[in-house]
């Protein structure tokens, strides 16, 4: 139910969990026992972190050297693939895959990593051999890029390979490109060149089909400032911080920036740690304060807890719903969720960060990815095994590569958390949808406003209103809101997310709400109807 405490629930779970170690350098060392060795003089330098560094183009704007290249002896080029955090094969078995048929699209303007593939002939001996990336771009511009590597064995599945980093500004709809490996030194080549040679695609240059769209997400971090028992707790977020939230959610969510603002501290007196609720009670505070601020539609509010009292036990985060998809601007009410603050810095916001992100990725309209078993309410369309990525993944402000068996998608709540080819597709359509309305002239309206009601596990309750609105089809069956003139109002109930079993209830704000006095709660898993005082409402969108 809970999203549960990662370092007890993984170091319980690694058999479930990871199959092979984390993340590794993105040259594939230590994941492939015959990889070759990456020259230092250019190309993706790697060093001993296991961190790369951009490779330098070669040239751009102009043709390949004079001198002839000579094709490589002795070794065939088999695939090569574009990784902007999930891999995409674009070429297989030399033919190229057609970008319709690409296993998760392409975005324009982001870091994109290409890697190429090989296998070896009997006599081929080791040796420096340069794989040479050639982009001809639709403004007729042409981007030509090396890469050494010194070649001792097959490349294997997806270990060593030949790699080129683009740009963001070099990732382009239309862009026509070619791989080929040639001798670094003629002179010391063997064998003879492999029928089919070392060219991908084979037939001719192949189509980078990408989808050319603004993608941004847009947050507003808060941090609780917590007045409990004399004390004032409050996480302290400093402009690294920051970056680095900004930077965890850019690798795992297809966008080209994620836009992070820190809000002043929202003030909150209630127990946390020691509320026996979890953290519903400072969420819907969190839901109240998003509906006072009333941001655009399309803006996440995230909560930072640094607790006088403690942390709850077990519990890392909660969000306040999984919205239904396609979003909508009278769902904005959806976009809150909240975590633990464990410090400043790298160590303690890397922590912070893999919470951050799944529990926004449900704001997103994610469900939990079964793999520790912990997880409640999974999505059963999700095609790779006990949560696995199931493709390499690359991260593209660390430069490390993900294992498709080793890492999980980042709605489990196992270890080595990265985002899959299916939670990549499914939040670009979200976020395809959300940045449009931050690039529209006007915001687009929310609704008439809704009624929301907080239905914790000790018996208590909280009710505000709140922008939005409330579309029929989500009305659950059997529940309402009874007005005491007799009206009867649809109301969409359903349980938290990572929560103690908190009931949400959300109905169209009453028209009348001012002049009411009294109003029913009718749902189908009690017999009687609840009674809300009027008085006990919270009514922002009134006031
Ligand atoms: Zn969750």
């Amino acid at each position: 139910m809970r999203r549960a405490l990662l370092p007890v629930s993984c170091s319980l779970l690694l058999l479930a969990c990871g199959d092979d170690a984390g993340p590794t350098a993105a040259d594939g060392s230590g994941t492939s026992a015959s990889t070759g060795e990456t020259s230092t003089s250019s190309g993706s330098a790697v060093d001993e972190s296991g961190t790369t560094t951009a490779p330098e183009t070669t040239s751009s704007s102009s043709p390949p050297p004079d001198d002839e290249p000579v094709l490589a002896h002795g070794i065939r080029l088999t695939r090569l693939t574009a990784n902007q955090a999930v891999q995409v094969e674009l070429v297989r078995d030399g033919v190229e895959v057609a970008p319709a048929d690409y296993n998760t699209r392409l975005i324009s303007g982001r870091t994109t990593l290409l890697r190429a593939y090989w296998t070896l002939h009997a006599d081929f001996s080791p040796r420096e051999i340069i794989g040479r990336l050639v982009a001809d771009y639709p403004d007729g511009t042409q981007l030509v890029q090396d890469f050494p590597l010194v070649v001792e064995g097959d490349s294997g599945d997806g270990g060593a390979s030949f790699q080129w980093l683009l740009q963001p500004d070099q990732v382009v709809d239309g862009t026509l490109y070619r791989v080929r490996l040639l001798e670094a030194d003629p002179e010391a080549a063997t064998g003879e060149v492999s029928d089919p040679p070392p060219v991908l695609p084979l037939a001719g240059r192949g189509t980078l089909g990408i989808y050319t769209a603004p993608l941004e997400m847009e947050v507003v971090l808060v941090p609780v400032e917590h007045q409990f028992d004399g004390q004032v707790c409050t996480p302290q977020i400093s402009e690294a911080d920051v970056e680095q939230l900004a930077r965890a959610l850019e690798q795992n969510n297809p966008v080209q920036q994620a836009i992070l603002t820190v809000r002043e501290p929202m003030p909150y007196t209630d127990p946390i740690g020691s509320s026996g609720t979890g953290f519903s009670p400072v969420l819907s505070a969190l839901a109240q304060q998003r509906a006072i601020d009333d941001p655009d539609p399309w803006v996440y509010y995230y909560g930072f807890l640094d607790p006088c009292d403690g942390f709850p036990p077990g519990l890392l985060g909660q969000a306040i719903g999984i919205p239904p998809l396609p979003p909508t601007p009278q769902m904005s009410q959806q976009r809150i969720s909240t975590g633990r603050w464990f410090g400043s810095g790298l160590e303690p916001v890397a922590l912070a960060a893999e919470t951050f992100v799944h529990e926004v990725g449900h704001t997103q309209g994610r469900y939990h990815i079964l793999c520790s078993g912990g997880e409640a309410g999974y999505d059963p369309a999700y095609p790779h095994p006990n949560g696995r990525i199931g493709v390499w993944g690359f991260g593209i402000h660390d430069f490390m590569l993900r294992s498709p068996t080793g890492g999980r998608d980042y709605m489990t709540y196992c270890s080595n958390e990265w985002v899959s080819d299916f939670g990549w597709e499914l939040t670009l359509d979200v976020i395809a949808v959300l940045t449009d309305w931050s690039h529209a002239a006007a915001p687009p309206g929310q609704g008439e406003g809704v009624l929301m009601g907080a239905l914790y596990d000790d018996g208590s309750e909280s009710w505000w209103t709140a922008p939005g609105g409330l579309s029929t089809e989500l009305a659950t069956p059997g529940a309402a809101i009874v007005l005491d003139g007799g009206l009867e109002l649809p109301a969409w109930v359903y349980e938290r997310p990572d929560g103690d079993h908190v009931v949400q209830v959300i109905a169209p704000r009453p028209a009348a709400l001012g002049s009411t006095s009294e109003l029913e709660l009718v749902l189908p898993s009690e017999a009687a109807p609840r009674r809300i005082e009027a008085a006990r409402i919270l009514d922002i969108v009134g006031g």
